[in-house]
């Protein structure tokens, strides 16, 4: 007689027939999300983060003009001698931001400081370091040295009509400084996105209260809010949304109206899909998919109005271990830029790793340099989905891929740091 229960399909099983894999995911979410199309003239401090919207051409060089990059002598290199030392006249000195207005001539040369510009008659710099000043004033210099040495070149940073920054590009420290340079003091960007979020579940209270028997704080919100916060987008907290439909359609059909992408997190379990679905069918059109990955196997992504929307299972490491792999990504196709590929490191593994080829993993882990500057990496410990202290414990996820069989102490595994860690 057997004695065994056959189960059903879950999230124990290491691959399921529908499942898709990560990859397969990001390139779902990559072909359905579509970027916002709204831009803004700002000041280029406010362009920090911001996606730059047209190519930035240049409307002059940098530098303007050749000038020098050392202290020293400006000097016209034919009035050096082969093996010899020449002694010539100092005339005056060109500082930066005050030329030097007249002509050196032969036998004489300039005092010049960085950032100066050239003066007429003379075509290279001699570093102070490397002249004699004679008791008469006269400086003294060798045959060593090559024409046009120490000079910055006019259009050799930036040339006029250049493209500097490409439309797409996400505009760092270093771009605000190049537009500087080039004199721009606005630029157009593309509009910040708006994301929406809440959680979902009759068991949560928000903090502030006393906890009530069989209740649970919702912590969910709170790591959501502080992934967002370190993007550049305005985000909207929805708060708590119990387990009913008309709440779910109400929350849903407002955050639609506010939103460009609209984050929900739990109400997806088995037991729990029944309502959030068809409050999610009535409002748009959505997918339940079930990634090949660990943890945060179900994805529910899809469109209501013109938002997108994203429900992230409720385990509070799955939502942040998915927003970053999923919801992230999607933020930057929405922006307007492009969708960047993980940013991984590899680091020895000071542990074993127990796991079936099947779906991409992501342990939690501390990565630590060694005495030879290589990373090496340990687990937080406890790696259950609603251990949240893995996650504030770690500084990177230990991304094990679909095909790892398991990993022993010494071995190579990719790490991806945490933004925020
Ligand atoms: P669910 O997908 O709604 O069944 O949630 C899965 C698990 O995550 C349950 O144990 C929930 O209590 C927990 N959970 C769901 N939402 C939150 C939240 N906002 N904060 C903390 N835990 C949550
Ligand atoms: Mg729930």
């Amino acid at each position: 007689m057997n004695n065994k229960i056959p189960h059903q399909p879950s999230c124990a099983d290491p691959f399921e027939e529908d499942m898709i894999s990560l990859s397969e995911a990001l390139t779902r979410i990559e072909g359905r999300v579509v970027p916002v199309h709204a831009c803004e003239r700002l000041p280029i401090r406010q362009c920090l983060n911001r996606v730059n919207n047209e190519a930035v051409k240049s409307p002059l060089n940098v530098p303007p003009l050749p000038n020098s990059a050392m202290d020293g002598y400006a000097i016209a290199i034919d009035s050096l001698v082969a093996d010899s030392i020449v002694e010539l006249e100092d005339i005056g000195t060109a500082y930066a931001g005050v030329p030097f207005k007249q002509d050196c001539g032969p036998g004489q040369c300039v005092r010049i400081m960085t950032g100066a510009l050239i003066p007429a008659g003379t075509d290279t710099v001699v570093m102070q370091e490397q002249v004699q000043v004679g008791a008469d004033g006269r400086i003294r210099i060798d045959s060593d040295h090559r024409g046009g040495q120490n000079i910055r070149q006019a259009g050799e940073d930036v040339q006029q009509g250049e493209v500097v920054i490409e439309a797409g590009v996400r505009l760092s420290p270093a771009d605000l400084g190049v537009l500087a340079s080039l004199g721009l003091s606005q630029l157009q960007v593309k509009r910040k996105p708006v994301v929406a979020f809440f959680s979902t579940g009759d068991e949560l209270m928000s903090v502030g209260k006393p906890l009530e028997p069989g209740m649970i704080y919702d912590s969910n919100r709170y790591s959501l809010y502080g992934m967002l916060a370190q993007l550049p987008v305005d985000v909207l907290d929805l708060g708590v949304v119990r387990d009913n439909p008309e709440s779910m359609r109400e929350v849903l059909a407002d955050a639609a109206e506010r939103a460009d992408l609209i984050i929900s997190t739990g109400g997806v379990s088995v037991g729990e899909a029944d309502y959030i679905k068809p409050a999610l069918e009535d409002l748009g059109n959505t997918e339940f998919w079930k990634i090949a990955i660990k943890p945060g196997r179900p994805l529910t992504f899809g469109q209501i109005g013109s938002s997108i929307f994203m429900g992230l299972p409720g385990n509070p490491v799955a939502v942040m271990v998915t927003f970053s792999q999923f919801v992230a990504p999607a933020i930057e196709v929405l922006s307007g830029a492009s969708m960047r590929p993980p940013r991984l490191v590899t680091a020895r593994s000071l542990e074993r790793l127990r796991k079936k080829p099947g779906r991409t993993e992501f342990q939690r882990g501390i990565a630590v340099l060694d005495e030879n500057n290589r990373w090496q990496v340990g687990r937080t410990g406890k790696q259950g989905s609603g251990i949240l202290t893995s996650m504030s414990r770690a500084n990177c996820l230990i991304v094990l891929p679909d095909d790892n069989a398991g990993v022993e102490p010494g071995d190579e595994v990719s790490i991806q740091f945490l933004d925020w860690a």
